[in-house]
């Protein structure tokens, strides 16, 4: 037992824990992260399959915003080759960059009558501008225009960053993300996969004293006078108790509540977080080509297909990712309703048939998965705008991850803010303080 007793336990470690567990480490606190898989990175996480790096979930991370000052704040290695220009968008067949011309160049390619729906977009960028909140992005853009171009390259956007359709992202949020927040404007590839960056958050980690225990899982969190006190904890084939002074967990909120046992929560807040377990859908096709099939060197966007939001071009400035002579490609949709039920054959036929139809050669490449993520992986544990709180009614347990967001952010950045603003809160709350 002597060995078990840490500042702080972290269960899970996807994006949000490892950036949560790095910065605690590196601020003295003695850290334990449990991962119940062999490894680390959660739906950010990578397998190499045929000689073939294939990301099981985040492909493009960010550049300059709060998951690289992450790094640079713990002092980790930040492998992220940047992809310029960034995205192209698929316009009357033509690959069009608006990353110098923004909203304007893009709507103009659309359609000559997008006037009113830039002054939209302009008035967004003050707070009087902003809908209602329960107004979708698809209604939004029908007070503007009718064109179905519009409404694709929109529908695409939402799901390319928040993993919803626009039918299904309040325009609220949609506005604000691109008024206010980094707006994903400047991204790149892992060479490694994505999995490399959470290994050098892992190291560190390691380095300042803590430890990550993989193939691991956290059956119960304990609860002694309303605090959280320690951990049941499966390591391998052995059950192990800890305590812990703060526990941060990066599962989501109602495997939290499960993990705490209901009966230690109020029940409004247990209802709460039991209404709000909304995760969203996703559908990819990893494929590979010995022919390059897509010139935009990073992700390629659409204005008309059914379902497909993007396609990621990873082997122009990652070319390790594949065997050599081998162009590796992930295309991305998704499905509808992106929440709630749908029929996930159906629906990943769409995707192909939009692969079929835009990508000529697409018949030829070899397809290497497809994989339909929902339900207990989904690409968001929420919806932007329908977040629970990071808080917990335990004041020393703490979630992080993408059900926690903070208000109009998604994919990685998200689970990087979470953890940033939740350490933030640790530190200052003097709990679990380390020695
Ligand atoms: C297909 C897809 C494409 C995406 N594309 C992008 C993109 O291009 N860019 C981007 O920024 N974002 C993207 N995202 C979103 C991004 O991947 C996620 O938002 C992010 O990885 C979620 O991280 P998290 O911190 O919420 O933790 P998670 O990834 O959910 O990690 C939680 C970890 O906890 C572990 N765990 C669960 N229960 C236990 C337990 N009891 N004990 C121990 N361990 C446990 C799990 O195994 C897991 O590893 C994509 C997601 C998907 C699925």
């Amino acid at each position: 037992m002597s060995g078990n007793n840490w500042d702080v336990l972290v269960v899970g470690a996807g994006v949000g824990g490892l950036c949560a567990a790095a910065r605690l480490a590196h601020h003295g606190y003695r850290t334990l992260v449990v991962e119940r898989l062999d490894r680390v990175g959660g739906r950010a996480s990578t397998d190499v399959v045929d000689g073939f790096t294939i990301n099981n979930g985040a492909v493009a991370v960010e550049l300059g915003g709060v998951t690289e000052q992450t790094f640079a704040d713990v002092g980790a290695k930040f492998e992220v080759r940047p992809v310029d220009p960034p995205i192209l968008y698929r316009i009357n067949g033509k690959d069009v960059d608006v990353s110098s011309g923004g909203w304007g160049l893009l709507i103009s390619q659309l359609t000559r009558q997008g006037a009113t729906l830039l002054k939209g977009i302009g008035a967004a960028r003050q707070d009087s501008g902003l809908p209602a909140r329960e107004l979708s992005t698809a209604d939004w853009v029908r007070r503007y225009t009718k064109n179905d171009a519009v409404q694709g390259i929109f529908r695409n956007m939402c799901g390319s960053v928040f993993a919803v359709g626009s039918e299904e992202l309040p325009a609220r949020v949609f506005l604000t993300y691109f008024t206010r927040k980094s707006a994903f404007k400047r991204f790149g590839f892992c060479p490694d996969g994505t999995i490399g960056i959470w290994k050098s958050l892992a190291e560190v980690v390691e380095r300042e004293g803590g430890a990550v225990w993989l193939d691991s899982e956290v059956q119960r969190l304990e609860v002694t006078d309303g605090r959280i006190s320690g951990a049941r904890i499966r390591r391998g084939g052995e059950i192990v108790d800890i305590t812990c002074g703060v526990a941060v967990s990066d599962i989501g909120p109602s495997a939290t509540l499960d993990l705490v046992g209901p009966e230690h929560l109020p029940s409004d807040y247990v209802g709460t977080v039991l209404q709000g377990d909304l995760p969203c859908a996703m559908i990819s096709v990893n494929f590979a080509s010995r022919e390059p099939l897509v010139s935009a060197p990073g992700l390629l966007s659409f204005a008309r297909t059914r379902r497909l939001c993007y396609i990621a071009n990873f082997t122009t400035v990652c070319p390790e990712m594949a065997p050599e002579g081998w162009h590796l490609y992930v295309g991305a949709g998704v499905p509808k309703p992106s929440v709630g039920d749908f029929d996930p054959e159906a629906e990943a036929a769409l995707v192909l048939q939009d692969l079929r139809e835009e990508i000529p050669g697409f018949e030829q490449a070899r397809i290497l998965s497809i994989v339909v993520n929902r339900d207990e992986w989904p690409p968001q544990r929420a919806v932007a705008g329908y977040d629970m709180p990071h808080s917990t009614p335990i004041p020393n347990l703490w979630n992080v991850g993408d059900g926690v967001k903070e208000y109009a952010n998604g994919g990685v950045t998200a689970c990087a803010e979470t953890a940033k603003v939740v350490v933030e809160e640790i530190v200052l709350s003097g709990v679990g303080q380390p020695v």
